[in-house]
C-alpha cells in the first residue's frame, strides 16, 4: 500500500523516520513520501526528509510545552504550510496516508486530529492515524492530553492504529530507555503491512493487496496491530504449527494494543518463502482469529518474501472495546480528576468517558 507518513509532534517525527529507514532497508518503496511536522525547531532538526515549522508567530520554534489545546491552534492556523509541503508528493498512486504522533505531548496530540480533518477534506484516499498512548508509568498530564486526543483523532481519522508504550517493553527498562525499541516494532509492523499490500508480479492469488487492508479498516475507530515470527522449515506442511503459534502470539502477546482481541474486521497475513506457507495453516489460523475476535470478517493472504523465518501480522479494525483501552480510557480520566487546576477550566471529565461517547468512537 503505498503510503505517505506526516509525522507531527516530536514522536511523530522519530517515528515516521524509523518508518522510512525500515523500508528502505527492506527494499520494499511502500513509503513514497514522508514529511514532519513540528513547532519545536530542534526536534525537526535530524530528520532526513522535508519538515515543517509551524506555530512560529506563537511560539518562536521553541514548542508548545505540552499544552495540546495550543499544538491544535496553531495547526488550525497554519494548516496550509503543512498542505503545501504535501504537494506533489500525495500522487496519482498513492493509496493512503498516515498521521503519525505521539498522543501525550502537545504539537502531535492537538495537531494531528485537525491535521487529519484538513486531509480527509482534501484527498480521497484514506487517511489514518498512528498515535501512541502514553506508558502507564508517564505523568498525568500525558495521560490526560492522550484522553482527549485519541477520541478526536479516532473520530477524524478513517482509522486509527494505536500503539501502547507499554506494549514491548522489556522488563525493568523506563519507557524513555525503550523508545528505540518500541519504535523498531512499530516500524517492523507498519512497514511490513504496508509492503504486503503491495502487488507482488507472478505470484498466486492468494497474496494480500491494498484493498484488503482498506477494508479490514473500513469501520473506523480503533485499530491494532500483532506481529510475530518463528523459523521456518523448507516443506510447508511442516509449518502448519509454526502459523499456529505465531498468529496466536502476534495476537495475543504481540499486538500493538495487548488484549484487544474483541474486533469487527480482521486481516491475517503470513510472511515467509512462498514454498514454506502452508495452505492449510492459514486457513486453520484464520478460523482461530475469527473464534478469538469475534469476527466473522476475518480476511487472510500471504505476503511473499524470501525469508527462512515464517511471520505472521494480524491487522484488527474496530477494536474500541477491548479491556486495555478501558483501562487507558479509566487512567485518562482518573489524571484529569485529579488535576483541580486544570479541571476547573475543562468541560467535565466525567462526560467525556461514558458509553454514549465511547460508542461515538464507533
Ligand atoms: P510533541 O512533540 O509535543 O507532540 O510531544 P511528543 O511527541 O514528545 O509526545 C510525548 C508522548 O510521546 C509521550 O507519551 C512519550 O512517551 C511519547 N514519545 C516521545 N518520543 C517517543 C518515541 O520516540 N517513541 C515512542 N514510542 N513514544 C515517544
Amino acid at each position: 500500500m503505498k503510503s505517505v507518513l506526516i509525522g507531527v509532534g516530536q514522536a511523530g517525527g522519530k517515528l515516521a523516520r524509523e518508518l522510512v529507514e525500515y523500508d528502505e532497508r527492506m527494499g520494499f518503496g511502500s513509503v513514497r513520501g514522508a514529511v514532519a511536522v513540528n513547532t519545536a525547531k530542534t526536534d525537526l532538526q535530524d530528520l532526513p526528509f522535508e519538515t515543517v515549522l509551524i506555530g512560529q508567530d506563537r511560539v518562536k520554534g521553541h514548542g508548545v510545552g505540552g499544552d495540546n489545546e495550543l499544538g491544535a491552534e496553531v495547526m488550525q492556523s497554519d494548516t496550509q504550510e503543512v498542505l503545501s509541503a504535501l504537494d506533489g508528493r500525495v500522487v496519482a498512486g498513492t493509496e493512503s496516508i498516515f498521521v503519525v504522533a505521539g498522543l501525550g505531548g502537545g504539537t502531535g496530540s492537538g495537531g494531528a486530529p485537525v491535521l487529519t480533518r484538513e486531509l480527509k477534506r482534501i484527498y480521497d484516499v484514506p487517511v489514518y492515524g498512528l498515535g501512541i498512548l502514553p506508558g502507564k508509568d508517564e505523568g498525568s498530564m500525558y495521560q490526560v492530553n492522550a484522553g482527549r486526543s485519541l477520541k478526536t483523532f479516532a473520530r477524524e481519522a478513517d482509522s486509527l492504529l494505536l500503539v501502547d508504550n507499554d506494549a514491548f517493553r522489556s522488563v525493568g527498562e523506563s519507557v524513555t530507555e525503550g523508545y528505540d525499541s518500541i519504535n523498531h516494532e512499530i516500524a517492523q509492523r507498519v512497514g511490513l503491512l504496508l509492503a504486503s499490500g503491495e502487488a507482488v508480479e507472478g505470484v498466486a492469488e492468494s497474496v494480500v493487496d491494498s484493498s484488503e487492508i482498506i477494508n479490514t479498516l473500513r469501520s473506523g475507530g480503533i485499530a491494532a496491530l500483532g506481529y510475530a515470527s518463528a523459523e521456518a522449515a523448507p516443506d510447508a506442511e511442516e509449518n502448519i504449527n509454526a502459523v499456529m503459534s505465531t498468529t496466536r502470539r502476534a495476537l495475543l502477546t504481540g499486538s500493538s494494543l495487548p488484549d484487544a482481541t474483541d474486533a469487527d474486521a480482521a486481516l491475517l497475513i503470513v510472511a515467509g518463502d512462498q514454498d514454506a506457507i502452508p495452505r492449510k495453516g492459514v486457513e486453520r489460523a484464520r478460523r482461530w482469529v475469527e473464534e478469538e475476535t469475534g469476527s466473522l470478517q476475518v480476511r487472510g493472504g500471504d505476503f511473499p518474501l524470501s525469508s527462512d523465518r515464517i511471520a505472521t501480522l494480524v491487522l484488527l479494525g474496530g477494536v474500541e472495546r477491548s479491556e486495555r483501552l478501558e483501562t487507558f480510557l479509566q487512567r485518562a480520566k482518573d489524571a484529569q480528576e485529579e488535576d483541580v487546576e486544570g479541571a476547573a477550566e475543562r468541560t467535565d471529565p466525567a462526560e467525556q468517558w461514558t458509553n454514549d461517547e465511547l460508542d461515538d468512537l464507533l
